[in-house]
């Protein structure tokens, strides 16, 4: 019998659902693809004349893939995206409606933005913001609606969402690495691109255990549960066989993925039972912001199809490894290079050793920035837990490059040639192999290869910040360079001199060691590295002096921008904790101490039977006692937290700082009474289902 091989389709799958650059050349007038080529590659505007004939040939586009409605897709400060669907149709006048869309229509919306975080930028009656098309990012059709990805600012002028910033710093870094390349000699690269990988970590739960926790409804993880009998100790899920279930979810994401244009690349399961991971080809930093969005956001759609309810949040259950983040970072050329790569010739090593030094001088200057990055209250059990980084910023480069960098600084031979240090320009690096190590692993940077994986990322956060500092503390160190190299009489002593310093002063930012070690706390003390090690330690940096000077400088962000930036992070924090807290009392109030107390009933009425009957009654007598102890534990702790909830203060830092202390107390000591009650409570009573009911319901 002679078996047809089946075309899997995918070429004809990918991108169906993009209006892309090759529909765009095909559709649009040669003029018009140009217009629009050099705004995206020099960042002009676009011509009205031009964006009404890419509006004209969107519409027809999108109209042939089904769509009745186009929304403006933004990332408002929430760090999640927003959309409002306007249709197409126009009445004519005699009652029938024609399909209208035009380029104003496309550069420009208008929603009533209102309720958006602005974090005190906008006055209220000013309230509306404008949306402009970003011709960097694709428009594409999802679910009948064209969505055209777009920049939020007010009518101030005032970005109001991640892309504004994120788009500027991509510039500002392009402009300074150019500078940077001119020095060795490339004239021909235009634009340097920031591009980014993220890897994407999640879990899956069944639909409806998860229905029946309300914790996770209205939290995203557990505030109650005790560690299952069984966790990750095997290692046995980590790259194990996908379960039938998780195969088909991960296949129909990929097919969704893959019709808007995400580069869905791995799948795997990850270390913790239920946990999983997709990475992306990398893509330029904008598109790869754009692209996780959607991947999150399709990700709990394709799960609710198949019965799944998809955990983005950091940690979903205590003592249960909790998700993150990958950024993988480099710089590259619109000539192909990536300014990463140690290259083949010794100019070409001589580069990259000097964007090296720039990376390490930036992570060591801004470490603060960085780690505000990814401050939040979900974060905030992972960083420093030992299963993530630890909330101090360090930079890994592997034992090779390390050598490298310590004969520069001038200590040993950097190879067994019996050279004492390297001459910068002239001689070659010895290969620096991918770095796989489980010290690797545990970096919060590390150097991979060709580029940097920033490992601190909460799983459920906008890319689009941590990368905002990468890409700004980037341009601000090149440009320090620059300024330096062109003044200098002879470039290549001048650069010689340069790495030397430069890897010499900061070389406590480099740590090749077990970053999960706690060794390594009182280390990264005597450097003097910072160690902010919660939201509300972090968050205060947003806003310092050397903060505001670096994104000021670079024109990334406004100091006004930045003070409304920290604001909603600080209300945004508080929020969370506030709902966490409620919604703990609420459970224990209308769950788990009716049901301990409906337990306690029985074993008593047991009891009085068992007597009764001369029946020992040690088991029933025990358990009673036990309950009514840690009954009693529960509600003190209950009453305390609600005491210290209407006590919170009404300034927000303030505030902050209340939650921090006092509020996350109340609740860990709340748990605590509540997990142990849990372990001694019949299950039939136990009023929602268990970690290893949801850890292990396939
Ligand atoms: P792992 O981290 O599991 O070893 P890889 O190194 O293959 O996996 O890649 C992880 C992610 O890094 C992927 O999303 C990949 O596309 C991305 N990546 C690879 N090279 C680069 C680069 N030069 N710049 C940015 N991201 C990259
Ligand atoms: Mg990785």
């Amino acid at each position: 019998m002679e078996m047809m091989e089946k075309s899997t389709g995918l070429p004809e799958l990918f991108g169906s659902m993009v209006f892309g650059e090759k529909i765009m050349k095909e559709r649009l007038s040669k003029a018009t693809f140009k217009a629009w080529k050099t705004c995206v590659t020099s960042g002009s505007e676009l011509p009205l004349a031009a964006a009404n004939e890419i509006a004209e040939a969107m519409k027809q586009w999108a109209i042939g893939k089904g769509a009745t409605h186009y929304t403006h897709w933004f990332q408002p400060m929430t760090g999640s995206t927003a959309e409002k669907h306007d249709s197409f149709i126009e009445p004519v006048g005699d009652g029938t409606v024609v399909m209208e869309f035009s380029g104003k229509e496309l550069v420009k919306g208008e929603p009533d933005a209102s309720s958006f975080p602005s974090g005190g930028l906008r006055a209220t009656f000013e309230a509306r913001g404008y949306t402009a098309w970003d011709p960097t990012s694709f428009a594409f059709v999802k679910d009948g609606t064209l969505y055209i990805p777009t920049v939020f600012c007010a009518y101030s002028g005032q970005a109001l969402d991640k892309k504004t910033p994120l788009l500027k710093s991509m510039d500002a870094v392009s402009r300074e690495s150019i500078r940077i390349l001119r020095l060795f000699g490339d004239t021909e690269t235009k634009r340097v691109t920031a591009q980014c990988g993220p890897e994407q970590e999640y879990f899956l739960i069944d639909k409806g255990l998860y229905q029946k926790r309300e914790d996770l409804k209205l939290t995203g993880r557990t505030l109650f549960g005790n560690k299952p009998p069984r966790g990750q100790e095997l290692e046995d899920h980590y790259f194990g066989q996908l379960k039938p279930r998780v195969a088909a979810f991960m296949k129909d994401l990929d097919a969704e993925l893959w019709k808007v244009g995400v580069l869905s690349k791995t799948k795997h399961n990850e270390v913790a039972p239920s946990q999983h991971e997709m990475a992306p080809i990398y893509s330029d930093a904008n598109q790869a912001a754009d692209q996780n969005q959607l991947t999150m956001e399709m990700m709990k759609v394709v799960a609710d199809r198949h019965g799944f309810h998809c955990l983005l949040h950091e940690k979903p259950f205590a003592g249960v490894n909790g998700s993150g983040k990958h950024d993988n970072w480099s710089l590259g050329t619109d000539t192909g290079k990536n300014l990463f790569n140690p290259g083949s010739t010794p100019d070409q090593n001589a580069q990259f050793l000097l964007f090296l030094a720039a990376f390490i001088k930036g992570v060591d200057d801004y470490q603060e920035a960085l780690r505000v990055t990814v401050a939040s209250a979900g974060n905030d059990h992972r960083l420093g837990a030992q299963e993530a980084p630890p909330a101090i910023i360090s930079i890994f480069l592997g034992d090779e490059l390390d050598r490298v960098v310590q004969s520069i600084i001038g200590g040993q031979e950097f190879h067994g040639e019996g050279r004492k240090t390297l001459k910068i320009g002239i001689d070659m690096l010895p290969p620096i192999p991918q770095d796989n190590t489980d010290r690797n692993r545990t970096s919060p940077m590390a150097f991979t290869g060709n580029k940097f994986e920033f490992r601190m990322l909460g799983s459920s956060q906008s890319i689009s910040g941590p990368n905002i500092a990468l890409n700004t503390m980037m341009a601000e160190e090149l440009s320090q360079f620059a300024d330096r190299l062109e003044a200098a009489a002879d470039f290549n002593a001048e650069l010689e001199k340069l790495l030397k310093e430069v890897f010499t002063e900061h070389q406590r930012i480099v740590f090749n060691g077990n970053g999960y070690d706690a060794s390594w706390i009182e280390e990264a003390e005597k450097r003097g590295l910072a160690n902010l090690t919660t939201t509300a330690d972090a968050l205060p940096s947003y806003i310092s002096e050397k903060n505001i000077a670096l994104y000021t400088k670079h024109g990334i962000y406004t100091e006004e921008e930045l003070v409304a930036r920290y604001n909603i992070h600080v209300e945004t924090y508080n929020a969370q904790i506030a709902i966490e807290a409620h919604t703990m009392d609420d459970i224990i109030r209308r769950q788990i101490l009716p049901a301990v107390s409906a337990y306690a009933a029985e074993l008593c009425r047991r009891m009085g039977d068992l007597t009764a009957a001369k029946v020992p009654v040690v088991y029933e007598t025990k358990t009673c006692e036990k309950l009514a102890i840690l009954t009693d534990a529960l509600l003190d702790a209950t009453e305390k937290l609600e005491e210290h909830l209407i006590a919170v203060p009404a300034q927000a830092e303030e505030a902050m700082r209340y939650y921090h202390e006092v509020i996350i107390a109340d609740m860990a000591a709340a748990r605590s009474a509540a997990d142990q009650l849990e372990s001694i409570t019949d299950e039939k009573y136990w009023p929602f289902p268990v970690y290893s009911d949801l850890l292990f319901s396939e």
